[in-house]
């Protein structure tokens, strides 16, 4: 059994009394299994998602490292990209007022390098990056890693798959042998079990939570010919009718003709891969979370960081390899208490891949043919939503209130017809239900939003 209050573990008074403050009540159950295990300066691979207090458990036991009077970097912690990065920057000092004097840098790539570089000159106890940065500053010498005690993967599988394997370990190998090495991972495939034995010492490992309730999710399996892919896709859609789905695929390219092919049946669907630009995946995201688009076509990098609340379907359209990313895959569906199903196309040569998914659930899969699928011809797939971009953002100050009370108000549609605002930096996208879509644009291209003459444009 674990104890899951702060005091239980050693750490200093300080620091339980921060984490009172911080509303930090009771440790989450990965923080309970890993805490004990960091302080005692085991290295550890840990299952674990964002949202599982999972910052604050290396964070703490970092924290607990450091010598404040030694200023050079003790503690580094790797993350795909620079929004974890923030994210894990901003924990790590809220953690850290429990102990004065702690500097923390951070370096990551799309931010000027100069004051990275004078943060480190001035002294920094820990340093917060994306990797292919870090590698510039250590090219550059500009970082010493010599000190240090404490590496952290966050995210780890992502980073693999974002190809920056051999990057960190070029990193590290220029940190001492002696440091506690920590893993997080959301996914446990055969690529981390890997790095983790080039890495780490007899590495503890932990899983904080089951990926989801059984039953919940149906599960079904269509072996077909290879040729019939395409065809046993449409039937599925045909036969399950959907009205959101997220289809898996393993290649852009595949993202691209599965999409298309769903398009010219007429059931809208965008896709989303790695070669997408942050504008164009902004507005996918946004597409498919406000009822604009009721498909979705996305490999599994790029569906990682999707933040999406109810999915009716998952499509495998061609089975993982790894029966941990296919647990992962179809866990997208079947959430907030909705059953969910979860649906894979299989052809005759990838029995093997439904033998080791088998293996992994412990439990038969059910496997059924294309001939099994009631096909309605003529079926369509059409959202109900369109939505609208707005050359206005964040930047000059509209807020959700101000587009809604332009289109309730002096458009004159009724709010109803409204859907969700999404507000970024440089613009903004407001979902319509499709008959409003004109009345919406006439007043748009004349009217004014908080006085700016705006433009606006259907997006599909
Ligand atoms: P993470 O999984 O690290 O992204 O953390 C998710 C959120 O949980 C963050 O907003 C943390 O501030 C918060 N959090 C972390 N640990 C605890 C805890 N023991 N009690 C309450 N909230 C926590």
């Amino acid at each position: 059994m674990t104890n899951d209050s702060f005091s239980s573990l050693f750490i200093s008074k300080a620091q339980v009394a921060n984490l009172d403050v911080l509303g930090y009540k009771k440790m989450t159950p990965i923080q309970a299994q890993s805490l004990p295990q960091i302080l005692q300066g085991k290295d550890l691979i840990a299952k674990a998602k964002t949202g599982s207090g999972k910052t604050a458990a290396f964070g703490i036991g970092l924290l607990e490292q450091i010598n404040p009077r030694f200023f050079g970097v003790q503690a580094l912690v790797l993350c795909p990209t620079r929004e974890l990065a923030d994210q894990v920057g901003k924990e790590l000092r809220r953690l850290a007022r429990s102990i004065p004097n702690i500097k923390l840098v951070s370096l990551c790539g799309g931010k000027p390098f100069g004051p990275q570089r004078t943060s480190l000159e001035h002294g920094a106890h820990i340093a917060v990056g994306t990797p292919g940065r870090i590698q510039d500053h250590l090219n550059k010498k500009t970082i010493q890693l010599d000190g240090l005690k404490m590496l952290i993967l966050d995210e780890a599988d992502r980073m693999l798959d974002m190809g920056f394997f051999e990057v960190i370990n070029e990193i590290i190998a220029k940190t001492p042998k002696t440091r506690q090495t920590l893993l997080f991972s959301a996914t446990y495939p055969n690529a981390i079990k890997q790095i983790s034995r080039s890495i780490q010492r007899n590495p503890v490992t932990i899983t904080a939570e089951a990926e989801h309730q059984p039953g919940v999710i149906q599960q079904l399996f269509y072996e077909v010919k290879k040729h019939e892919r395409n065809n046993t896709l449409l039937a599925l859609f045909e036969h399950y009718k959907p009205e959101s789905t997220l289809v898996f695929c393993h290649t852009k390219k595949q993202c691209n003709e599965v999409a298309s092919l769903l398009r010219e049946r007429k059931i809208d669907a965008l896709a989303i891969h790695g070669d997408l630009e942050q504008r164009e995946r902004d507005q996918v995201l946004v597409q498919f979370a406000n009822n604009s688009c009721p498909v979705l076509v996305a490999t599994d990098v790029a569906a990682r960081g999707l933040d999406i609340k109810s999915l009716q379907a998952v499509i495998n359209y061609e089975l993982p390899r790894d029966p941990e990313i296919y647990v992962h895959r179809i866990g997208r569906t079947g959430r907030a208490g909705q059953k969910g199903i979860a649906l894979s196309i299989v052809i005759e040569s990838e029995q093997f891949r439904i033998n080791a998914i088998e293996k992994y659930l412990s439990k038969p899969c059910i496997c059924s043919v294309l001939a099994a699928l009631d096909r309605s011809p003529g079926f369509t797939l059409q959202a109900p939503m369109v939505t609208i971009q707005i050359n206005a953002g964040r930047k000059h100050k509209i807020r959700p209130g101000d587009l809604l009370g332009a289109l309730t108000g002096d458009a004159g549609l009724p709010g109803s017809q409204i859907g969700k605002i999404d507000i970024f930096d440089m613009s903004s996208f407001v979902a319509l239900e499709r008959a409003a879509l004109r009345q919406a644009l006439n007043y748009l291209a004349n009217g004014k939003v908080k006085g700016r003459n705006i433009r606006a444009r259907k997006i599909s």
